[in-house]
Parts: C-alpha cells; sequence; structure tokens
C-alpha cells in the first residue's frame, strides 16, 4: 500500500463518483443533437438516425481509440467507474468477430473498450447488452432489424446468453488482477427484446450480475408497447420477471403512478440521464417521486453532451426545481450519494477508496462551505483523481495519456468521417 497521501492546500478530498450509464461511441455526436435532416432541429428519433451512422462506421481499431480518449476525459473530469452500455458487438453484416473467416479475435468490440478502460485507469462495468429485434411499431408490431442494427445482434437469446458466458472469461483474462475490469448485463430495451426472451433472460441470468434496460425515454415507446403488449415497458419488465433490486432502468422519464410505485417496491435502481434527457429533449424523470418510493438513483452521462459529474449532478436538482417549482428536492448530500452509493450499487461494485481531491480556491468554488460544492463545482475543480490506488489524473491531464483533448484531436483528423 503508498502511504497515504496528504491533501493540497484550499482542497478537500471527496469520494469520487461513478457513471452508471455511456455509450462511448455517443461521443461522437456533442453538439450535433440541433441538426435534424434538410436542416430542421430534428428529434430524438432523428438523432437516432444519425447515430446509426456512426456505428456503421466503427472497427475494433477505431472504437477502441475513440473510446480510450471518451474514458480518459471521464477520468479526469472525475468519474471513478463506467457502466457502458454495450451494443456494437459484431461486424456490420451480423457476423461475429472470430468467426470462420474473420481475421478479427473474438470479442473485438467488447475488449477494444475493456483495452481502453484499462489504458485510461477507469473502472470499465461491461454492459453488455441483448438486442434482437428492430423496434415496435406504432401498431405494435415489430419491426426487423435493419442494416445498421445487424451488428447489435445476436438473433437469438441463446446466443446473446452464451456469448456472455464466453465473455466473462475474455474480460477477466484482459484485465489479469488489475481490478478495473467487470462484467455486467443489459436489455437494450422492451422494443429490442421480445416478452418471451425477457422471460428466459429473467431465467438464465446470472442473477449476482447488474442488469441494466432503457426503460421509458419517449412517449412513443410507451405507446408502442401498450399496442403490442397492453402494459407500459415496467408492466412488462414486472410480468417476465426482470422487475427487482438488480435491476437498473435508464431513462425512468415517462412513468404513471403504478410504473413508479412497482420500480420503488422492487426497490429498483434508476440511472437518472438529465444532462442528455435534456440535450435529447426527452422531458424529466420523476426522480423524487421513484426515490420516495423506495427505488435507489443513480446518474449517467449517457451520450456525453456533458462529462462533468458536478454539472450532472446539479442538473438532477435543476430539473427537478423546474418540474416542482420547489428547490431543495434533493440535498447536496442525496445528489452526492446518488452519483456514488447509487452508481456503485447499480453497477454491481463494491466499496472501495477512490477519491477526489476538489479545490475550493477557484472562482466557482471561492466562499462555498464543503458540503455546497455540488452546487458550485464543475470538473474543472477536479485537482485530482485517485482510482484503484493510482493517481490517474491531475488538474485535467492525464498521468498517463496526457491532455484527453488531443487524443479527440487524433481520432477527428486521422479518420474524418466521423467530424
Ligand atoms: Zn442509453
Amino acid at each position: 500500500m503508498s502511504p497515504e497521501p496528504t491533501t493540497p492546500p484550499n482542497t478537500v478530498r471527496v469520494p469520487a463518483p461513478v457513471n452508471a450509464h455511456s455509450h462511448a461511441f455517443h461521443r461522437i455526436l456533442r453538439g450535433r443533437t440541433h441538426e435534424g435532416p434538410g436542416g430542421g432541429a430534428g428529434d430524438f428519433w432523428t438523432w437516432r438516425e444519425h447515430m446509426y451512422t456512426y456505428a456503421h462506421s466503427l472497427t475494433p481499431r477505431l472504437y477502441q481509440q475513440l473510446a480510450t480518449a471518451v474514458f480518459a476525459e471521464m477520468a479526469v473530469a472525475g468519474y471513478s467507474a463506467v457502466g457502458e452500455f454495450h451494443y456494437l458487438h459484431h461486424q456490420n453484416d451480423g457476423t461475429p468477430y472470430g468467426a470462420q473467416g474473420s481475421d478479427a479475435e473474438p470479442h473485438a468490440m467488447e475488449l477494444a473498450l475493456g483495452r481502453a478502460a484499462l489504458a485510461a485507469g477507469i473502472r470499465l462495468v461491461l454492459l453488455d447488452t441483448c438486442y434482437l429485434q428492430g423496434g415496435l411499431a406504432a401498431d405494435g408490431s415489430v419491426l426487423e432489424l435493419d442494416e445498421t442494427q445487424r451488428r447489435f445482434s445476436d438473433r437469438t437469446v441463446e446466443a446473446w446468453l452464451e456469448r456472455h458466458g464466453r465473455l466473462a472469461t475474455a474480460l477477466g483474462e484482459l484485465d489479469a488482477g488489475a481490478g478495473l475490469l467487470t462484467l455486467g448485463a443489459a436489455v437494450h430495451s422492451v422494443r429490442a427484446v421480445a416478452p418471451a426472451d425477457l422471460g428466459k433472460i429473467a431465467a438464465g441470468l446470472d442473477p449476482a450480475l447488474p442488469l441494466h434496460v432503457h426503460l421509458s425515454e419517449q412517449p412513443a415507446e410507451n405507446h408502442a408497447c401498450q399496442a403490442a403488449h397492453g402494459t407500459s415497458p415496467t408492466g412488462l419488465l414486472q410480468e417476465t420477471g426482470l422487475l427487482g433490486a438488480r435491476l437498473s432502468a435508464v431513462h425512468a422519464t415517462h412513468l404513471d403512478d403504478s410504473d413508479i410505485q412497482a420500480l420503488g417496491a422492487a426497490r429498483a435502481g434508476i440511472v437518472m440521464c438529465p444532462t442528455t434527457e435534456a440535450d435529447l429533449g426527452d422531458g424529466i424523470g420523476p426522480a423524487r417521486e421513484l426515490a420516495d418510493a423506495g427505488a435507489h438513483l443513480s446518474l449517467g452521462s449517457d451520450q456525453h453532451a456533458v462529462l462533468d459529474p458536478y454539472l450532472e449532478q446539479r442538473a438532477l436538482e435543476h430539473a427537478e426545481r423546474l418540474r416542482s417549482g420547489k428547490r431543495g428536492r434533493f440535498s447536496p448530500a442525496q445528489i452526492s450519494a446518488a452519483a456514488r452509493e447509487g452508481g456503485l450499487r447499480s453497477l454491481g461494485l463494491e466499496e472501495n477508496d477512490d477519491f477526489l481531491v476538489v479545490r475550493t480556491d477557484s472562482a466557482r468554488t471561492a466562499g462555498s462551505r464543503p458540503a455546497q460544492l455540488p452546487l458550485t463545482a464543475t470538473a474543472a475543480d477536479v485537482a485530482e483523481v485517485h482510482i484503484n490506488g493510482q493517481l490517474v489524473a491531475r488538474n485535467g491531464i492525464h498521468t498517463r495519456l496526457g491532455d484527453p483533448a488531443e487524443l479527440y484531436a487524433a481520432f477527428f483528423t486521422q479518420n474524418p468521417e466521423f467530424s
């Protein structure tokens, strides 16, 4: 063990926050969500088309380069761990990496993310995602996978469970005792996995693993679920046996009272992504009511319009103020707990000693009591980031990888198709 580090003057030491929901490649779309087709503003669904175009262009080599930059930016900002909700599994035609005739290794995309996390020194919980169908139409009919979605799919839930089991071994070998890489699981959404397959996941997936799902980000997906199954996405997860304490619902945005009570009674996790939900115009979920009902809140940066654990925390309370007209819906201690303890719980991580050293004498934080930092600090005030016993970042610079801005500059310069 290294000796206890001393804290520099005019700083405080705080437990490091956790990023419970990430799609690393969505970082490419930062600043572009106002652009719709034909010069219009677009909506969530046009943004999704835009995102699919980039998903189609990523190879394991490119994804490792991009994710290294994203995880470095995340670590420098103060995140100690990330739940990567990962569905870019296969080659574009749907063939698995490592299959006969493929020159890539098995699990090539998953290992690319693992190597990126090891390089950045951040804890990665790889939420390998089951994604089997293209979606639900407004009338509830099932849509086939389109050309881009083919690489998301294992074709059958049995094939996903089988690959998921092998991935645990491959990820463990890559981690090689570093203690940074673990495997979790996800269901993309009730749009992407049929009820019978949700039931098979409830029965067949190791119950010790954390399980995440996109719940109700858009009213249209609730309507399609009602049309297809006669219940809400929350109701369907309950019926199929997936609603429970190990489940984390991401984007609990458009819920009715019975959804809120069911999630609370199950002691489910709720991953709020307030900066993304604002950026995409998703709406504001009932975070206070969910917490009051018994659900456990955590926070995620999702598409990384913002990578700043302090701004994400603040956005949770600000969204509550905007929807309720009241202040103090969450205390600073409660929003810090969502970012830290809620995130650890959601990702199935043990308590650890990861911590930040935060400046209390900047223009933003001067005059704040330490307990007020969630309402005043930003990532620019993070002087040091310590993860897994290592000093990973200091004053915005990664100790091994340097300035994340230079990693991005290299990625976008070398790969102009993403600019
Ligand atoms: Zn997401």
